[in-house]
């Protein structure tokens, strides 16, 4: 085997915190070497985030047209989703190609080394060749590891440390007989070509719901399986029973409380069988979470659990000596603004810069359904789990001025959960249009704990979403 390369930081993965933490470092003059074995970006620019919102955008659209009969005269709209596949291909992803993002880091001055990463000793990070890359485009810029060890090995010595953003894969459940058949899951929807006549999405999450509500505009026939009680059930209750009214006025099967038990294909369509049905679809969408393989990361040669699925740490993200971890494996919520900022503290936490450590009490959460479902910090259920006094209120966005105004389109509401002991709101939920906008205000008076007093005394602009604010604090009472 070659002699160990030294470097000051190696990063496995390249997700968001990864890149930025990376480039980061990089530009402060550190030797960052970054470890990539799919696509510099992560999940979001290439499968996730942003592909998918270019979707919802486009039904969006679709759906808004739709509503002008009754507002503002007569309208018909014929979805295509060619423009949108070639949006996708074209402008968000470069047709699955991370040139530009690994040009960039290398641009700051950053060591890409393309190939799997894992940890084989403290500060040391062994990297092997890819078996063959899923993705013509990751191919294009930084480096094989193309030593001399077994299997074209390099190995790295880390001066500093280690940073792991190494992200999280779809979890495919172990369904008799879904091993082996065609099915998607985000990775594939994304470079769909065209929208299937009928689909199947196995698991009502954010994920789940965001692409059934798109497809579903887009002319296929969508059924949701979703195992627990209600759709999105990570919400408040009430999320889950009006997502679900809309999507079955919108022609969406949902099945709740429904468990797949087996799967086939049959060369053309997929069948779903849960009890005594039987659903069929010509797509088979996964969408049941996500999952991580900390042991293929090596993570035991510095004392860290290879079995767990999410790795601990601390307020500096440190999860051991010399180990940082961000991101999706962390396990404090699976999103790109987690991810980033996670990499801020990190990189201060490096470069000694000082400030504050992770405060993960107002994590704002978005599932871009129409309409947009933002929440931050605690359910009531939760915080009452937490053992507070929990009050309640809730402010329908149709009864409010600004969603009677907006009439088509108007379902939502705002709910906000109260700490009654130090009259401060510890969670809330804002549905309807601009939903995750609106959460904005709601976020920083969770994170900034403004007294609830403070927030019933000052004026809301009329008319606008945010307004019903108000009408949610007037309405806060004790939870039964
Ligand atoms: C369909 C979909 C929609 C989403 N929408 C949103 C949204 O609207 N808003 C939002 O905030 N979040 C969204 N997310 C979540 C978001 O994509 C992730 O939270 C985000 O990408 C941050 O992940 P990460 O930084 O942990 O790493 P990832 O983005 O998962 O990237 C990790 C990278 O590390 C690489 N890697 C892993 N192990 C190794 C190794 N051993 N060696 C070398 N490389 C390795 C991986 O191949 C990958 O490229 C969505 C996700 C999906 C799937």
């Amino acid at each position: 085997m070659d002699e160990p390369e030294h470097t000051d930081v190696v990063v496995i993965g390249m997700g968001p915190g990864g890149e930025y933490a990376a480039g980061a470092l990089a530009e402060a003059g550190m030797h960052v070497t970054a470890v990539e074995d799919r696509l510099v970006g992560g999940e979001c620019p290439y499968f996730g985030c942003i592909p998918s919102k270019m979707m919802i955008r486009a039904g969006n659209l679709i759906a808004e047209t739709r509503r002008v009969p009754g507002l503002a005269g007569t309208s018909t709209v014929t979805p295509d989703w060619a423009p949108v596949a070639r949006r996708i291909r074209d402008e968000a992803t470069d047709d699955w190609n991370d040139k530009v993002a690994a040009d960039r880091f290398i641009g700051k001055g950053g060591h890409l080394v393309r190939g799997h990463g894992s940890i084989t000793g403290p500060g040391e990070v062994t990297v092997s060749a890819l078996s063959g890359s899923a993705l013509s485009g990751s191919a294009l810029s930084g480096s094989a590891p193309s030593g001399s060890g077994p299997g074209g090995e390099r190995v790295f010595r880390a001066r500093t440390g280690i940073v792991i953003n190494s992200g999280t894969a779809p979890a495919i459940p172990p369904i008799p007989g879904l091993a082996g058949t065609p099915y998607w899951t985000n990775r594939d929807i994304v470079q769909a070509e065209q929208a299937p006549e009928s689909m199947i999405v196995l698991g009502g999450g954010a994920i789940g719901a965001e692409l059934a509500q798109v497809f579903a505009r887009f002319g296929t026939a969508v059924t949701v399986i979703e195992a627990l009680p209600r759709l999105v059930s990570f919400e408040e209750p009430e999320v889950g029973e009006l997502i679900e009214r809309i999507f079955t006025r919108e022609g969406i099967t949902v099945c709740t409380s429904a468990p797949a038990e087996r799967v086939s294909h049959n060369g053309t369509h997929f069948a779903v069988h849960v009890g005594m049905s039987v659903h069929t679809a010509s797509r088979l969408l996964v969408a049941t979470g996500r999952r991580t393989d900390l042991a293929a990361l090596g993570v035991a040669a510095v004392g860290l659990d290879a079995a767990a699925t999410v790795i601990p740490t601390d307020g500096w993200m440190r999860a051991a000596d010399g180990v940082w971890a961000i991101g999706d494996v962390t396990g404090k919520g699976a999103f790109t603004h987690m991810s980033m900022y996670q990499a801020g503290i990190v990189v201060r936490d490096i470069l000694s810069q000082g400030g504050e450590p992770a405060d993960y009490r107002a994590v704002p959460r978005v599932t871009f359904t129409d309409p947009e479902i933002g929440s931050v910090g605690l359910t009531a259920a939760a915080a009452r789990e937490a053992g507070m006094r929990v009050r309640t209120g809730t402010a329908q966005v149709p009864y409010s001025a600004r969603g009677w105004i907006h009439k088509a389109g108007n379902d939502g509401f705002i709910k906000v959960v109260e700490d009654a002991d130090r009259s401060v709101l510890v969670g809330a939920t804002s549905v309807g249009p601009y939903g995750g906008e609106v959460l904005s205000a709601l976020q920083v008076a969770v994170r900034a704990e403004v007294p609830v007093a403070t927030l019933r005394n000052m004026p809301y602009a009329y008319p606008t979403f945010y307004r019903a604010i108000e009408d949610a604090l007037r309405s806060l009472e004790e939870a039964s």
